[in-house]
């Protein structure tokens, strides 16, 4: 691909783990039970419903306290048999990732900045008490799985191969102190196109009564625990009708941080994009970073600042806010339609704009994803081939 102009292949330090990855390929007897598997996947490829399929094998890295990592593994995908006493299970000493393999039109497969989403492992994992993996490491687990399962990476518009890398205590052990060992696991998913059925604008119901992050916590963590903490609010919102929530940070001036997978961004009518600066409470994102950096190349003025619900519904009164979006890895880009929520006991509803996606907000979608896809010139280097 000529379009790649500072994409790079993996370097050589990193090419030498993943030979050293151990292989043990998924057994297939015969030619027509191949056959079918190579039909049955085909047929999975053509609409994969997100994280319901998982591709034919992972990759795994176990540590030892005092011996690091060590048995660098791609096996056939399946359970992992876990003692009940496992410390994941009752203290959640778990951190994830999540980042794609998408397929070029020549057939080549690359990946985004993973080298964002190893040194953001190993951040999670330091304030969760887990070790760090080294940054080739994770970019060799990532390769070697990808290379294994290379058919499953889809080709349709839009579509790629979800990558899910995570870490979590696995000694059998219920005192409360760091596991002496710990698994990491890179599995994979095929997702197809998140507008597949057309653009619809989500609505958020902006929570003033739960958070997610306080100052100290693990907001800025990628941990399974935050997660399971916004799990209730989103059941309730969703009871009263809305896709997502967004989150206040714990002071009294409800300053707007993010939803609970997903940043938040607000175009403003003369084209400024503003977004909540990272506060400490807030998860860095690779998508939020990459579609600020596009925004400055367009010659748009990206502010990163605090934004405060009663100045947002202020300059929504006023007009000045044209567009939302939340954004992120799984679904790149999604337009907010709405958002309410309840401010010192009063309600607020606002709708967005005309209830289509905005403009500016499809034009990054469409920037970030020419890129991604080898459709565009890769001006800044974002791009590895994996295949
Ligand atoms: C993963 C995540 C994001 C998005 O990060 P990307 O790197 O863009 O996928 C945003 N907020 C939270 C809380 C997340 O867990």
């Amino acid at each position: 691909m000529g379009m790649s102009l500072a994409s790079h292949t993996l370097p050589e330090s990193v090419e030498r783990l993943v030979s050293e990855f151990k292989y043990v390929p998924q057994v297939v007897a015969s030619d027509a039970e191949r056959e079918l598997k190579d039909e049955q996947r085909e047929q999975k490829l053509a609409s994969p419903k997100f994280g319901t399929v998982f591709t034919d094998h992972m990759a795994l890295i176990s540590w030892v306290n005092g011996k690091g990592w060590r048995d660098l593994r791609v096996v056939p995908y399946g359970p992992l048999t876990l003692d009940p006493a496992t410390a994941v299970f009752h203290y959640a000493q778990e951190v994830f990732e999540g980042l794609k393999a998408y397929r070029f039109p020549d057939g080549s497969i690359w990946t985004f900045r993973p080298e964002m989403n190893a040194k953001r492992l190993n951040k999670s994992a330091t304030r969760l008490a887990l070790p760090e993996l080294p940054v080739d490491m994770f970019a060799a687990a990532c390769a070697a799985l990808v290379r294994a399962d290379k058919k499953w990476v889809p080709s349709s518009p839009d579509s790629s191969l979800y990558l899910r890398p995570f870490m979590f205590a696995s000694e059998p052990f219920l005192g409360v102190r760091p596991a002496n060992a710990v698994e990491f696991v890179v599995i994979a998913s095929p997702a197809g196109s998140y507008f597949a059925s057309g653009v619809k604008p989500v609505s958020i119901w902006v929570d003033t009564k739960y958070h997610r992050a306080a100052p100290g916590g693990t907001g800025d963590a990628k941990c399974g625990g935050n997660y399971a903490a916004s799990l209730l609010p989103q059941q309730l919102a969703a009871a009263q009708g809305f896709d997502q929530v967004c989150y206040l940070d714990v002071g009294a001036g409800g300053r707007i941080e993010e939803l609970g997978g997903m940043n938040l961004v607000f175009v403003r009518t003369d084209g400024t994009i503003e977004t909540p600066a990272l506060s400490g409470t807030i998860l860095a994102g690779v998508t939020r970073d990459s579609l600020l950096k596009l925004a400055k190349d367009r010659g748009l003025n990206v502010v990163e600042r605090a934004i405060h619900l009663p100045e947002l519904l202020e300059d929504f009164a006023a007009g000045n806010i044209a567009e939302v979006f939340s954004c992120g890895t799984a679904a790149v880009v999604t337009p907010v339609g709405r958002l309410a929520g309840d401010l010192h006991g009063k309600r607020f509803d606002i709708k967005v704009g005309d209830g289509n996606p905005g403009k500016i907000t499809m034009e990054l979608r469409e920037a970030l994803t020419a890129i991604q896809y080898g459709l565009a010139p890769d001006k800044h280097g974002w791009m590895t081939r994996l295949v």
